[in-house]
């Protein structure tokens, strides 16, 4: 494991967690099954750019993000490959969009109308893919509407309806009547339309559970990362945490028994005991929620956080770990020899999940990216 002492915090990325993940997943589908790696929100805390390379490096076939700007930084970066768009696009945005060779998601005629102008205006054909909304009603038009948006979209100039999909509200719960249901609603509008043929809608959690919504391609954002969709899930496929949050000891300090730490002094000592300061709090994506309950790894030990954690400093209880130093590295997510904290644990004391957890991961945080040559699973 590359050793980085200049810097105070860092995630590490483990790219051959990521490639074993893309490779699982992707043997837990029938042959033909496209796949789309889903690398909103910069990869969900992991880093766009360097996921996306590894991902498609791996066998994922197209790429998937929430907005346009998400989709500029990776064709700034140099990346080639398909981009959906999965999210809202403005009608000024659509000859951007035709430029860059993105695919937008059409849910309503004034975009449609604006990409055929902008098509037009470039001599290129924009290719759309248009969201149907099943029943999560979010984003998307529902069945209801949508034979007639799309036999509008037929009728511009420039445009090609290259896909119709869908995503799912409840494929990472236990009931599977809402999945099953919003697939029926689906597929019962997809048969109005033979010649539109590609058809999606499964997530990590329908793509683990859910052979029957592969379709012709799978949507996975949160199990790339090594997470299952939920803790109720079964684990399927063997997967891969890819991510650890370090930083290091900057103090180590003795308080008499009495003595409280940090703003407002929440929590007092009730022996003599020894504490360390370490360089992270929440602005660095440890939520504030810990205090006084979270805890991390040091030495190859669990240490409790006492006190509040501030924005960028929390301070450690290592009474009972002996020889801490200035210089330990300090693990929050990630693990230790026989220790692991998930974002999973984090987000249960936060009262969120995990998707939060990472994707509220500073994207200024230094990342650095560690593979083994050959890029075999280890
Ligand atoms: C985020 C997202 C996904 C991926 O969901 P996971 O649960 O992370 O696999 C798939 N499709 C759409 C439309 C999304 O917004």
């Amino acid at each position: 494991m590359e050793k980085q002492p200049q810097l105070l915090q860092w995630l590490e990325i483990d790219l051959d967690a990521l490639t074993h993940n893309v490779k699982a997943l992707r043997a837990h589908l029938r042959a033909g099954t496209r796949f789309m790696a889903v690398v909103k929100k910069n990869a969900y805390g992991h880093g766009a750019l360097a996921v996306s390379r590894a991902v498609l490096e791996a066998g994922a076939d197209c790429l998937g993000v929430h907005c346009l700007e998400e989709a500029q930084e990776l064709r700034e970066g140099g990346i080639p490959a398909p981009i959906l768009i999965m999210g809202p696009v403005l009608p000024s945005q659509a000859a951007v969009i035709i430029k860059r060779r993105l695919t937008a998601t059409v849910i309503d005629k004034e975009l449609a109308r604006a990409l055929a102008d902008a098509g037009q205006r470039l001599s290129a054909v924009a290719e759309v893919q248009v969201k149907i909304d099943s029943g999560l009603n979010r984003f998307g038009v529902s069945p209801g509407e949508a034979p007639e948006l799309i036999n509008y979209l037929f009728t511009l100039p420039n445009i090609k309806v290259a896909s119709l999909y869908s995503h799912f509200s409840s494929a990472d719960e236990p009931d599977e009547t809402p999945t099953r249901l919003q697939l029926e609603r689906f597929l019962k509008l997809a048969r109005l339309f033979p010649q539109i043929e590609l058809l999606h809608a499964a997530n990590s959690a329908a793509a683990l559970h859910f052979p029957e919504t592969h379709l012709h391609m799978v949507r996975v954002g949160i199990s790339l990362y090594g997470f299952y969709p939920s803790a109720t899930a079964r684990k399927a496929v063997p997967l891969k945490p890819v991510l650890s949050l370090k930083t290091r000891v900057v103090r180590v300090h003795s308080i008499k028994a009495g003595e409280g730490v940090s703003y407002g002094l929440t929590w007092t000592a009730s022996r003599d005991s020894t504490v360390a300061l370490i360089p992270l709090g929440y602005g660095y994506g440890l939520p504030r929620l810990l205090s006084n309950c979270g805890e991390v790894l040091l030495r190859g030990r669990r240490a409790p956080i006492r006190g509040v954690v501030c924005m960028d400093q929390s301070i450690v209880d290592v009474t009972d770990i002996p020889n801490v130093r200035v210089g330990d590295e300090v693990t929050i997510i990630g693990r230790q020899g026989s220790e692991e904290i998930t974002a999973g644990e984090i987000a249960e004391l936060a009262r969120t999940i995990h998707y939060e957890v990472v994707t509220r991961l500073p994207a200024a945080l230094p990342r650095l990216y560690l593979h083994k040559e050959g890029n075999e699973p280890r």
